[in-house]
């Protein structure tokens, strides 16, 4: 990514709120246009207009982004609404995550219906305090008072905002506020950041050197995506794509489907092609469903006989068809890389339920058309 701009997004949630905190975070980093550099503790502070609504807990992420401001805050209603946001009219209603632009660079610009710098960002404590965790020495560009004067005048106002003392999100290592961290127990996976920080150490190198400053972030963000299939299901991939078909009796057959994963044994890349069949019982499938499928799969440490299958048995859940057919071929980096160094050898794996099963002759014909 070329022109990162620098922006500090703020997090609150009042239901299931470390799951929903900590979740969001992940998803922000997981996210391509997103660079998250900074994660300030985790603060807890009673709701506006509290009618007896539980606290919310709040916090913010210092982030880099090749999005502009309209694109971000787009992007971020999104994550709002994998993490089950409904927006309603009440301002104040309860919610499982609140996802705000606070600055975006120096821009002071009126939207669509809202600001950067966001208006809440010098008079709300739960915001200001994060904030102020994340990029002390950032200027508000208006006034010009660094976030943290903005914070420590939050704080002199006793805001009745507090710190959560056993949860934390950042990592050691980019940890912002003291040494009260270490006395702190992780409750969330960003420990993942410190692991790869621990590796590289166990690998005799050095991770503070320039190169590998920001490594443990991305590998974090590499893995939270190339295992992106535990957190996606079949439901979201199918999402409805499912169509009556009275009478079409045909094989369908997507061949050349790509894919990439890592093989559970050496957590090493196998990559190479699938080719998923099937014959139609009065229902099919949007055709680029079959390659999601695919991916919903490959996206998690596997073996590829497991992921074979896997495939064929999602298939033959979704649509109950007359008989499915997956063929795999991939390329193990294990085996290519290291151990017997067979560059040229690839893996083929197949699945085969009902009519494929039970019939040589629909059998070979689906192999015939799979190896064309
Ligand atoms: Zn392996």
């Amino acid at each position: 990514m070329t022109d990162l701009t620098e922006t500090i997004i703020s997090l609150g949630s009042n239901i299931e709120r470390e799951a929903n905190i900590a979740e969001a975070i992940r998803l922000l980093r997981r996210h391509r246009g997103i660079e998250v550099e900074q994660v300030s503790r985790v603060y807890r502070s009673t709701p506006v207009g509290s009618d007896g609504s539980p606290d919310f807990y709040n916090a913010a992420v210092l982030a880099r982004t090749s999005l502009d401001p309209k694109e971000l805050r787009d992007e971020l209603k999104k994550l709002e609404r994998a993490l089950g946001r409904v927006r309603t009219d009440d301002r104040n209603a309860p919610r499982t995550i609140d996802l705000d632009v606070v600055y975006y660079a120096d821009r002071v610009e009126e939207l669509d219906g809202w600001e950067i710098p966001a208006p809440d960002a010098t008079t709300a404590a739960y915001v200001a305090i994060p904030a102020g965790d994340v990029a002390p020495t950032f200027t508000h560009p208006a006034t010009g008072a660094t976030l943290a004067a903005i914070a420590a005048q939050q704080v002199a106002d006793t805001c009745g905002v507090t710190p959560v003392p056993d949860m934390r999100l950042a990592p050691p290592h980019t940890a912002r506020g003291g040494d009260d961290w270490d006395t702190h127990t992780d409750v969330y996976a960003p420990k993942f950041e410190s692991l790869v920080y621990q590796q590289l150490l166990e690998l005799g190198e050095d991770p503070e050197r320039e190169g590998l400053a920001r490594t443990p972030q991305r590998v974090a963000k590499a893995l939270d995506y190339l295992t992106s299939g535990y957190s996606t299901s079949l439901e979201d991939v199918v999402n409805g794509a499912i169509f009556d078909a009275e009478g079409a009796e045909e094989m369908v057959l997507v061949k050349d489907i790509e894919f990439y994963s890592m093989c559970e044994h050496h957590m090493l890349p196998f990559f190479g092609k699938a080719a998923v069949a099937y014959l139609p019982n009065g229902k099919i499938i949007g055709l680029s469903k079959l390659a999601r499928i695919v991916d919903l799969f490959a996206r998690r440490l596997q073996v590829q006989e497991r992921m074979t299958n896997q495939v064929a048995e999602a298939v033959d859940e979704i649509l109950a068809p007359h008989g499915v057919a997956v063929v795999v071929e991939g390329a193990h980096f294990c085996m290519m890389m290291r151990g017997v160094q067979k560059q040229e050898s690839s893996t083929v794996t197949s699945a085969m339920l009902g009519t494929f099963k039970s019939d040589a002759r629909t059998r070979s014909e689906v192999l015939q058309l799979i190896q064309r």
